[in-house]
């Protein structure tokens, strides 16, 4: 059985180096969906709680890019931005690829995958910039 939870981020980034719009500096408040499944439920029929997911979520992604600005490690903004910001340089958060929906998405799968307890299984996960924009990865069918 699945279990589905939706929370949001606000954070900034910039696509260093895209013909458009993108490469400005600027802010989105992402919605981030993930699913998780249980092969059975357990003793008060669910497959996790709510709160513990919450938890995990918090602990995985929204803590680290929440109100923070998402980079290219090879953005020459990310310094500039940790100088100005220098009492909170984590604030800064820097990828190895340009932070898109796609980067964001995979980067938040990996964090999820890895802090999940044993026996629940991450399914999907979907990172939206905008209402209508995002992307998802979800696990191969079994
Ligand atoms: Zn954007």
């Amino acid at each position: 059985m699945d279990l589905t939870t939706a929370y949001v981020f606000d954070a900034a980034h910039r696509i260093v180096g895209h013909p458009g719009k993108c490469a400005w500096l600027h802010g989105h408040t992402y919605h981030l969906e993930l699913t998780v499944s249980a092969p059975s439920l357990n003793p008060l029929g669910m497959v996790m709680d709510f709160d513990d997911l919450r938890d995990v979520v918090k602990k995985a992604v929204l803590d680290l890019w929440d109100h923070a600005t998402l980079l290219a490690a090879h953005d020459p903004l990310g310094p500039a931005i940790r100088a100005v910001q220098h009492q909170a340089p984590d604030r800064v958060v820097l990828f190895e690829g340009q932070p898109t929906a796609e980067v964001l998405t995979r980067e938040a799968w990996t964090r999820l995958e890895r802090q999940l307890p044993a026996g629940i299984t991450l399914e999907r996960v979907a990172i939206r910039e905008t209402p209508s924009c995002g992307s998802a990865i979800s696990r191969p069918p079994r």
